[in-house]
């Protein structure tokens, strides 16, 4: 065994990273670390970018875009961030570790290395303090309490009381951070007074946009609804346009105030996102709506509804605004002959992620036929649909038939029409029962077979008598048309 066997994947990639002080190909680098630590695997490169992807990003390094990569430490220099100041920082004189610092520190890099430095280059005495915080939220409270660990509630932060008084800095102010040196942890702080700030209010409001767009992108992008925080903000940083010109808000602050996306202390979600232990505490969230006018109440909505795994079988359906998914419901078992009585079925909002055709599901509840359901008493008009958009409907949770729904028009009503309504369905293909061909009449077959096309291997179709005749007790399938 050589030498270079030795070393572990994550020292190869920082020994090539060492080398690099720019941009580079993702391909190009993958072949670095190799030279470093050889592979006997069957695709070396393929095992090393899935490496680089799953332990790196956000550690060592950030993705510029698919194909190009960039060391943090290089990403990182000069990059400036906000920290505002509250009340209790500029009480106390701290500067609160997190979330100031926040994904802007190296990963397990200890405090006590961290420099602090003035505007004129001084190092600042670095002295790391507890603060007390109270948890704001109620999941946090709510586990605290369950712990009763609700006094010991502190975070870290850097005691610059010294600093504070100096510069004056006072609450609604900003600590403007500038990272001189990421590997090693150094850090510029300048004071700028609240007054300066709001002069620069657009030139803020400009970047926070654009941040908040780079993040929401990346979350329409990515595999699961979600973001690592630590991944997603320095590659986010790394890909702004200007990250170490003028500041805007810090981004917990960005993420707060943007209505598509929350952060739960780790990851960035989808702002409906709710943990599985929020479900426990405060339920499955109920979908609410928006007050409705009258004149959306009267409005028709004309959809096309097919099966999802056969759309040929379709079905266009008038609903009104002022109905609601229980009526919905109601018109779409008998479109498609469900049982009207039994079995509960449930939709969904299908909204887009980013460009492709990919979609998040947004549970509108379910609806009991017999009456009730989460989602019962939800108003067509209050979904705020547009032509375009597309609803999941499933049919029976055990054996989950599931249905496509598109709104093609929202349209007036006809003069006495009624609704909900059927207008359209597909020109049914229809299929003969085989029993009666065999006797030289032609029929059309209602039923499968399925224990009968199971012992003979082809589908056995039949009519209503023939199957009241011939199949008494079989298992069978009613067909679709
Ligand atoms: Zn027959
Ligand atoms: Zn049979």
């Amino acid at each position: 065994m050589t030498q270079k066997e030795l070393i572990t994947r994550g020292e190869a990639v920082r020994q090539a990273l060492a080398q690099v002080d720019g941009p580079v190909p993702v391909k190009e680098f993958v072949q670095q670390v190799l030279t470093f630590r050889p592979s006997k695997a069957k695709n070396p490169a393929a095992s090393i970018r899935n490496y680089l992807r799953a332990e790196e990003v956000g550690r060592t390094l950030v993705y510029l875009d698919r194909q190009t990569i960039i060391p943090l430490r290089v990403a990182m220099k000069g990059v400036r961030f906000r920290a505002h100041v509250t009340r209790q920082m500029a009480s106390r004189g701290i500067l609160p570790v997190h979330p100031t610092f926040r994904c802007f520190l190296r990963y397990k890099i200890a405090l006590e290395d961290v420099r602090l430095f003035d505007v004129a280059g001084n190092p600042l005495p670095v002295r790391v303090v507890k603060m007390k915080a109270k948890p704001t939220d109620p999941l946090e409270v709510f586990l605290r309490m369950a712990l009763e660990d609700l006094e010991d509630f502190v975070v870290l932060a850097f005691d610059l009381s010294g600093w504070f008084r100096a510069n004056k800095v006072r609450r609604d102010d900003s600590i403007l951070v500038t990272i001189l040196d990421w590997e090693a942890g150094h850090f510029r702080l300048e004071h700028e007074p609240a007054r300066r700030r709001r002069r620069r209010q657009q030139e803020i409001e400009r970047k926070n946009q654009e941040l908040a767009d780079l993040l929401f992108e990346m979350l329409e992008s990515a595999q699961k609804e979600s973001l690592y925080a630590s991944q997603a903000v320095p590659t986010a940083y790394a890909r702004l346009s200007d990250p170490k010109g003028y500041p805007g808000d810090h981004w917990t602050e960005v993420i707060e105030r943007d209505p598509r996306m929350k952060w739960d202390g780790f990851a960035i979600h989808y702002s409906e996102y709710m943990s599985p232990l929020e479900q426990i505490l405060y339920g499955e969230k109920e979908v609410t709506e928006g007050p409705i006018t009258r004149a959306q109440a009267r409005q028709i909505y004309r959809f096309k509804a097919e099966l999802w795994h056969r759309a040929d079988i379709w079905r266009r359906i008038e609903i009104q605004g002022g109905q609601t998914l229980a009526d919905f419901d109601g018109i779409l078992r008998d479109a498609f002959e469900h049982d009207p009585f039994d079995h509960l079925s449930g939709f969904w909002k299908l909204v887009r992620r980013g460009r492709g055709n990919r979609f998040r599901e947004i549970d509108l509840g379910d609806i009991d036929p017999l009456g009730g359901g989460s989602g019962a008493g939800l108003h067509i008009a209050g979904l705020e649909l547009r032509p375009g958009d597309l609803l999941k409907y499933v049919y029976d949770f055990g054996d989950w038939i599931e249905h496509r729904i598109t709104l093609e028009e929202i349209v007036e009503p006809e003069p006495g029409g009624e609704y909900p309504r059927i207008i359209a369905r597909n020109k049914p293909r229809y299929r003969y029962c085989q029993s009666c061909q065999a006797k030289g009449r032609k029929r059309i077959a209602t039923w499968i077979c399925i224990e009968c096309s199971n012992k003979q291997g082809r589908e056995v179709l039949v009519c209503d008598e023939c199957l009241a005749a011939e199949h008494e007790g079989h298992f069978v399938e009613e067909i679709l048309y």
